[in-house]
């Protein structure tokens, strides 16, 4: 019996690096849809689309096409925006400080809701992000909603910039995470919360192996 698992929380929790390995280690599809969201900032960078602006708003969603291929390097997933290889530019500070704004707009959660639900149809799919057991998939088998310390957070996040060649002071990475969060949970179109039947797991403290074997054992039961 495959399941769905919809893994949610606050920003830089880990929530992508536990999803992405307890799907491999269940043989499921792992779905990022931060991804998306951050690929669709990009766009909107790219093209100066004007937030306030319906009419321009739509023209971007037009133009807006996302997909996921594994690396060829290493077989691991990477995002594409209109066929170009974004995965290293989506992760940028640039876009961490505008995808919340975008993610605000209806328009644009309408869109990459219905592309997430028709990508996890299939069973078998770890997804996380923010709203994937509150609205992605309400039914989903089961639900994790994470939670860390925020200073824990903001390291972990500056060492996966660092990694990336991307030097950032601590206090501007708990900023955009802070702020990311308050966007996030007070915003009117799906805000962040945790859903009545999530299991809430804080690793703030927690070895990332124990966070993943967690998980899995859940998905197993
Ligand atoms: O998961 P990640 O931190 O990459 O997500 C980036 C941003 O995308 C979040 O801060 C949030 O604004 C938005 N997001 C969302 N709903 C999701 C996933 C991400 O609004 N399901």
């Amino acid at each position: 019996r495959k399941i769905v698992v919809a893994i949610d929380g606050f920003s830089g929790c880990g929530k992508s690096s536990t999803a992405k390995t307890v799907a491999k280690e269940l043989g499921y599809t792992y779905i990022d849809s931060g991804a998306m969201y951050r690929a669709a900032t990009l766009h909107f960078l790219n093209r100066m689309t004007v937030l306030t602006n319906p009419v321009e708003v739509e023209k971007s969603l037009d133009t807006l096409s996302i997909a996921f291929h594994p690396s060829e390097e290493n077989g691991r997933q990477e995002t594409f925006l209109n066929g170009l290889n974004v995965e290293e530019e989506i992760r940028s500070m640039r876009v961490s400080e505008n995808v919340s704004e975008v993610s605000k707009i209806k328009e644009v959660r309408v869109e990459l809701v219905a592309q997430q639900q028709k990508l996890g149809k299939k069973k078998g799919v770890v997804m996380d992000g923010r709203d994937i057991g509150t609205v992605v998939f309400p039914d989903a088998e089961l639900k994790v909603f994470m939670t860390a310390d925020l200073l824990i957070r903001a390291e972990r996040r500056q060492k996966e910039l660092l990694e990336r060649g991307e030097l950032v002071e601590l206090d501007k990475i708990a900023n955009n995470l802070k702020e990311r969060d308050r966007i996030d949970s007070t915003r009117k179109e799906s805000p962040l919360l945790k859903a009545n039947d999530a299991v809430e797991i804080d690793t703030s403290f927690m070895d990332f192996e124990d966070q993943v074997n967690q998980i899995v054992e859940l998905a197993k039961k």
